[in-house]
């Protein structure tokens, strides 16, 4: 029988490749006290059957980074403990077969030099000298990177697992959890063998997630897919290869037609995501077994035939020899593929390790985060891409199965920047969503939202192909050009359903959220953009605060934030305080009307006093429906934004659009936005950034004198000085607008990155913002960036806006 202690600090539960690299960071950040209960062997999850293939690559700058740290983590592991580990760092090839995947490889490839990874654009010659059976008469070229390899995962969990016991942490097996409670404020873990009270929990059960999610009244979003690698016979002229050049082929990926293959021992390892791919468990007649330890589903060829035959196309040798095995596992997947890594939602002192599927490359970087979340309460590095909060109220099992069997069948698909994936989508819709879709609306997601990115007209190409493109031009271009012109010479409206809001009232209310934000709170009967800093001093949040009364306010805040920005303020909030925060999010849509003529639009239809000044609110009727105005514009032009209860906004929106407000959408929306350096959330603010950073120094009033968090930090950032900091510039653009994580350059060095950028319709240029070297910032200052392998120059224009840098529009 395994010694139970009777506590511990935190409990992991779950004993595959990320539960025990968590309790090997836990145990390097000092915290030993930790157990990890395994229901079965160490490993017998997914971790033993992985193909354990370890790529850095990512088209996520986050991931990537956790990637990263992966491999340089465990090319050192095997001797820091004393475990001896297969570990090939063979490199990998992608191919190309389209010039846009070739512009993919561009991008992906500047992150990685960015993040010290040598990744190289390869012509087919430079593939052939890499992997010399290949067949290359129909590719583009490819990315060779040098770090990739594949490792063995058993061996792997077992080296962290003796890592993290050298350390002091300890592992029971055979032990399963089966139960969890809350107790005079600490968790109470139940096994078959007794209990343990601990602090911290950590759902890390992997495909099984689901099950133990539900003892903390957790829907943990999640579906289990079944995949597939096939392992050949040896063939002898590989193994003579190996032999004569002493060493492995390296990784090769093809991409567009969906596969990995992988030199194993002397033969091959091909391993596709199929488009007809198989959920599991996911039906009554099909339900998930008490254990599936070390089990695996039965062959089913038939579904990856044509990626087999492909492979044997693509290099012919494959098809030298026959099958030896099928290894066909459970791999599970969220509804956007990336796993759960942080603050169990709603659920105190519990946390998510869960849902990978890349478990075995990101294992590593991922038990770096989990133990940061624990230890620091915040990660080093913005994990947003990762946190269990980005799924919120609306995400049920429909919606996982179907989004996660899209992103499996499209595993290595390209992410357009106007491209929105089709599966699942109406899931919140706008009250006047048929209103707006009638007038043309293209619709993209937020949050589960549906708000229009651009208003098409007859004849407009609004095929999801047409969407397939790295390019600026497309149907919408011209469309969006106009939207903005509309905006900018008259008076546009955009329905913006989903803004998050929190209804915080209760006496004290204004003192404690004082606490949290870094600026000052306006009086009674006005608004706020304010700042919430954590204790190192970086961008946690933004929101809206609408002060109604004293100790009465609405927070509103980003779509996305919904859940996460509702924890931040729970998380600080002292119990007792009589302070209540509700979630209004439902309650009431937005409609944003901008423009030099929008107050002439209005009056006809209101009673409102639309004579009252910048960062106002009141309650007035329009259209004869009650309706709170607030004088704010994200646009940058004279505006207001409407919110009204759901029943009351179709006929609000139907007199507006009668009044002559022109629809504009999303994109001519964030092209506004730019132009006025105006920051959005989880792109330009993050916990990457410290507020000076992100140059918010006029939010930040170190002279108040109250405390709020953050404070310090940032006091003595203002000391020291920044190392680098916010600048707006301009960009010689191309065709492609500057994506998130570009690189910026001076001379030879990378001097930055760029955070957001679009064409700005007003300006006629190509507005970008960055976070650059301090002393790059300068006005005028030239440099470039570096957009899809292209560097393009770039001049900086400072921290002011390049549209109405006073604010004499936003004010008239
Ligand atoms: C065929 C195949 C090939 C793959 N190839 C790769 C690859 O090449 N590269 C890559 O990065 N990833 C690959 N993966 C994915 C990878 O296997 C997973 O992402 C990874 O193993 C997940 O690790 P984990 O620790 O999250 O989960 P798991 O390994 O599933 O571990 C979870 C553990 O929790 C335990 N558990 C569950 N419930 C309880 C309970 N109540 N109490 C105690 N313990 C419990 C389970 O027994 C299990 O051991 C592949 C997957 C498949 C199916």
């Amino acid at each position: 029988m395994a010694d139970i202690p009777g506590t511990a600090r935190v409990v992991i539960i779950g004993g595959g490749v990320v539960g025990v690299s968590a309790l090997y960071h836990l145990a390097k950040a000092g915290w030993t006290d930790c157990v990890l209960l395994e229901k079965n062997e160490l490993t017998s999850g997914s971790t033993w059957h992985a193909a354990g293939n370890c790529p850095t690559f990512s088209a996520s700058w986050s991931v990537m980074n956790m990637q990263r740290y992966s491999t340089e983590l465990y090319r050192g592991l095997a001797e820091e403990v004393d475990y001896p580990m297969n570990y090939h760092v063979t490199g990998s090839i992608r191919l190309g077969h389209s010039r846009n995947r070739m512009l993919e490889f561009e991008r992906v490839m500047g992150m990685g030099r960015y993040q010290n990874i040598p990744m190289e654009i390869c012509s087919n010659d430079d593939l052939k000298a890499h992997y010399p059976f290949l067949e290359t008469h129909d590719l583009e070229g490819g990315l060779y990177d040098p770090t990739d390899g594949d490792i063995d995962p058993a061996q792997l969990t077992q080296a962290l697992a003796k890592g993290a016991r050298q350390m002091g942490g300890k592992i029971l097996r055979f032990c399963p959890a089966t139960g969890a409670r809350r107790e005079n404020g600490e968790w109470v873990i139940e096994t078959e063998k007794g209990e343990i009270r601990c602090e911290y929990v950590v759902n890390a059960a992997g495909y099984r997630a689901q099950e133990v999610g539900q003892w903390f009244g957790r829907y943990v979003p999640m579906v289990a897919m079944s995949h597939q690698y096939v392992l050949t016979e040896p063939v002898a002229e590989l193994e003579a290869w190996t032999a004569e050049n002493g060493r492995k082929l390296p990784l090769l990926r093809d991409v567009d037609s969906s596969y990995y293959l992988r030199q194993e021992k002397t033969g091959f390892n091909i391993g596709p995501y199929e488009r007809n791919c198989k959920a599991h468990w996911i039906t009554p007649d099909d339900p998930m077994p008490d254990d599936f330890s070390f089990q695996l589903w039965a062959d089913d060829l038939d579904r990856i035939e044509w990626y087999v035959t492909d492979a044997m196309e693509r290099v012919p040798l494959v098809g030298t020899s026959g099958v030896s095995k099928i290894i066909n596992g459970p791999i599970p997947y969220t509804p956007d593929g990336l796993p759960l890594i942080g603050p169990m939602p709603g659920v105190p002192n519990a946390f998510e390790a869960c849902v990978f599927t890349f478990g075995i490359t990101q294992g590593g970087g991922a038990g770096k985060v989990l133990a940061e979340w624990i230890t620091e309460g915040g990660t080093e590095w913005d994990m947003w891409s990762c946190d269990p909060r980005r799924f919120t109220g609306f995400v049920d099992q429909a919606y996982t199965t179907a989004k996660g069997m899209e992103v499996y069948g499209h595993e290595y698909a390209m992410h357009y920047p106007r491209h929105f994936w089709p599966a699942a989508r109406d899931q919140r819709l706008s009250a006047v969503d048929t209103q707006v879709r009638a007038l043309g609306g293209q619709m993209g997601y937020y949050n589960g939202w549906e708000r229009a990115a651009w208003f098409a007209q007859d004849g407009d190409d609004t095929s999801i192909e047409a969407t397939e493109t790295w390019e600026r031009e497309g149907p919408w271009q011209k469309r969006v050009a106009e939207e903005v012109g509309g905006v900018r010479e008259d008076a546009g409206i955009l329905d913006l359903p989903g803004f998050s809001r929190y209804h915080v009232t209760g006496e004290g209310a204004a003192a404690w959220l004082r606490t949290l934000v870094t600026g000052v709170i306006a009086k009674p009967g006005r608004i706020g953009l304010l700042y919430f800093a954590d204790d190192k001093g970086r961008t946690v949040t933004e929101m809206s605060i609408i002060r109604f009364a004293e100790d009465d306010f609405m927070l509103i805040t980003a779509a996305t934030a919904q859940w996460h920005d509702l924890a931040w303020l729970e998380r600080h909030l002292p119990e007792g305080s009589g302070i209540t925060i509700t979630d209004r999010t439902e309650d009431m849509g937005t409609f944003i009307v901008a423009g030099p003529k929008s107050r002439d639009h209005l009056a006809p239809l209101t009673d409102a006093d639309l004579t009252q000044g910048w960062l106002t609110h009141q309650n007035a009727t329009i259209a004869g429906k009650s309706a709170l105005l607030i004088r704010v514009s994200f646009t940058g032009e004279l505006g207001w934004e409407i919110h009204a209860a759901p029943a009351d906004q179709p006929a609000i929106y139907d007199a507006l659009i009668s009044a002559g407000l022109k629809p504009f959408g999303m994109f001519a929306l964030d092209s506004m936005r730019i132009e006025k350096g105006y920051r959005a959330w989880k792109g330009d603010l993050s916990t990457d950034y410290s507020l000076l950073e992100a140059g918010l120094d006029r939010f930040v009033k170190l002279e108040r004198n109250d405390d709020f968090l953050g404070k310090e930090a940032l006091a003595a950032q203002r000391k020291a000085g920044l190392a680098k900091r916010f600048a707006m510039m301009t960009i010689d653009i191309g065709d492609y607008d500057a994506p998130y994580m570009s690189t910026v350059w001076k001379g030879d060095e990378i001097v930055g990155e760029i955070t957001s950028g679009a064409m700005g319709y007003r300006t006629n240029k190509f507005v970008a913002l960055s976070v650059i070297r301090t002393d790059c910032g300068e006005p005028g200052t030239a440099l470039e960036v570096e957009v899809f392998g292209e560097r393009r120059a770039a001049v900086v224009t400072g921290d002011e806006a390049l549209w109405d840098p006073q604010n004499e529009r936003l004010r008239a």
